[in-house]
Formats: C-alpha cells, structure tokens, sequence
C-alpha cells in the first residue's frame, strides 16, 4: 500500500515587515511606531516624534524610567556621538516626566 504523500500545509501568509527599533536604555525591542525616535540635528538632540527627521537616530520606550535611564548614563550621547547641553539634557528630562511611569 502506498504511503500518502505527506501535503504540506501552505504557508502561513506572511507577516508583513515591522521594523523593530532597540530601546537604547532597556534594550527592549518594540515596532518603529511604539518607540520614541530621538535625532541629533545640527548639534541639538531632539525628539523627532514621526520619525523623519534626517540625521542618526536613536531609540527610546515612551516610558520615564527609560528616559531616565539613558539621560544618566549618557547613552543619548553615546548612541548619536554627540555632547548634550545642559538645556538640551534638561528639556529631554523634561520631555521624560511627561511620560508614563511605565508600561502597563
Ligand atoms: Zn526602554
């Protein structure tokens, strides 16, 4: 008796592509839209919140505690290679406490 031919079950469609961004200060992986982009324009790092402002880009969770975070451990500044002002590190604090705690 033959065996019958194992069918292959079509493959799920696929997945359309979402680009997922790191979060610079909790290394959590979320999709582009979930993520704040931060830019460094002409010397100033600011929060690009549509994501298309030219210039490198850096990833935040829109929570406080990662704001925090990468504020205080320069990892803004490492991840664009750029110096913050005072003011500059301020109105992103700032930017931050507006922000949730964190996720629910
Ligand atoms: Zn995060």
């Amino acid at each position: 008796m033959k065996t019958p031919k194992v069918e292959h079950k079509p493959q799920a469609p696929r997945q359309k592509h979402v680009p997922e961004r790191t979060c610079i200060a909790c290394r959590a992986a979320k999709g582009k839209r979930e993520m704040v982009r931060l830019v460094c324009s002409t010397s100033v790092i600011e929060v690009d919140p549509k994501g298309k402002k030219p210039g490198r880009g850096v990833y935040l969770c829109p929570y406080r505690k990662c704001w925090e975070m990468s504020l205080k451990s320069n990892r803004i500044e490492y991840g664009l290679r750029t110096k913050l002002s005072t003011e500059n590190r301020q109105s992103l604090l700032e930017y931050g406490r507006s922000l949730p705690e964190k996720e629910e």
